[in-house]
């Protein structure tokens, strides 16, 4: 194989049983498995966490109607909640597939017959949600109809991952609560409270409520170094988050290539000294980004060697000149651990201007993921 994944089940289960343990004991977790797991493999995190975590504690959360159900028919039994939209034409299908859904329309509590709701509030991030006014209405209506069960009220935060001034966040709490307080007061009782992601469930537990929904920590990866140095100050202190993927290569061609040759398209770069160049058969398409032309590292018997030039859709090069004994078909890391050395989704992300979010959210999901 030219490329290929290798994911730690073990560092997956360690993960959530870190958020568990932060965690009331009748409160669940949600693990968030859209975009493919974060580019980990959706089934593969699933069977993951379901072979390690009790049953009664643990939902999946998905982003569409098509993720869960390629999660129900891969076995799955665990409630499972659609983050997103559900247009109106898939709502037949959600209740085919016992799936939980995230609504903020009258119309879609309109045509759904049977199903359980979660209403989205919203409290100041302005994206998916429904103010109270709203809210109340889309409950009377669900009250009308029989074969739909209000289970869930939600919103989500804006402003954790990008501070450690958490001011903003505590506004959208209050906002969120005092909603939850006027929908009971009019006589709608919503068992399932949720509205923390990764970071909140780190640092703030009053955001809890019955479920948390946990995605990036899960991966072992942290939403940004304010929510790290907020967690260091936290009571509850830092959870031992373990990185569980290891993305990797081959060498698939190694070449002299004599002092001032340029290398690959565009001409943007030419090499100094004799060098020794490796060809590695992986590129934009499998989700490497091409921003990481002659920026990017890459390990090889331990050591780092630098992209050269652009990276091209299924290839990429790079300078092993100072790294002895490379050979045919050496094992290439563009992302984890080799050695004693470590490339992060974080250091990569730090070179091209993005979040950890997205350079493992990216990775192509036709690459094959093995656990380990
Ligand atoms: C993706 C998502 C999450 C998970 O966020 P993390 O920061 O990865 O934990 C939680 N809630 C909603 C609504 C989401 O869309």
């Amino acid at each position: 194989m030219k490329t290929w994944l290798e994911i730690s089940k073990t560092n997956l289960a360690h993960n959530a049983k870190e958020a568990l343990q932060r965690l009331a004991p009748q409160t669940k977790l949600l693990a968030v498995v859209k975009a493919n797991a974060y580019g980990h493999g959706m089934t593969l995190v699933a069977d993951a966490l379901s072979a390690k975590i009790r049953a009664d504690r643990l939902w999946f959360g998905v982003d569409s109607t098509e993720e869960g159900i390629a999660l129900r028919k891969h076995g799955i039994r665990a409630p499972i909640l659609v983050l997103g939209y559900t247009p109106l034409d898939d709502l037949a299908l959600a209740t085919r597939f016992r799936l939980d859904l995230t609504v903020y329309n009258l119309e879609t509590v309109k045509r759904l017959k049977l199903g359980r709701i979660h209403i989205k509030l919203e409290t100041g991030t302005t994206r998916q949600g429904v103010g109270e006014r709203d809210a109340l209405a889309i409950a009377q209506l669900a009250s009308h109809k029989p074969g739909i069960k209000l289970v869930g009220l939600s919103t989500h935060y804006a402003n954790i991952e990008d501070t450690t001034d958490h001011r903003y966040a505590a506004m959208q709490l209050k906002r969120f609560c005092s909603a939850a307080d006027a929908l009971e007061r009019a006589g709608f009782k919503i068992p399932i409270r949720h509205t923390a992601a990764t970071a909140a469930t780190i640092l703030f537990p009053d955001t809890h409520f019955n479920l948390v929904r946990f995605g990036l920590g899960l991966y072992g990866l942290w939403p940004s170094k304010e929510t790290k140095v907020s967690s260091y100050a936290s009571k509850e202190g830092s959870p031992a988050l373990k990185s569980a993927l290891i993305w990797k290569s081959v060498v698939a061609q190694i070449k002299k290539v004599p002092s001032g040759a340029p290398v690959s398209y565009g001409l943007t770069e030419r090499v100094h000294r004799a060098s020794r160049v490796v060809v590695v058969p992986v590129g934009y398409s499998d989700g490497y980004p091409r921003a990481l032309s002659s920026v990017g590292t890459v390990l090889i018997r331990g050591k780092r060697a630098k992209v050269l030039g652009r990276v091209c859709m299924n290839m990429m090069l790079v300078d092993t000149t100072d790294i002895s004994g490379v050979r045919l078909e050496d094992e290439v890391v563009l992302l984890g651990q080799q050695g004693q050395d470590e490339i992060t989704a974080d250091e990569l992300a730090a070179k091209v201007g993005t979040i950890n979010y997205e350079i493992v959210a990216r990775i192509s999901p036709h690459l094959l993921r093995r656990s380990r």
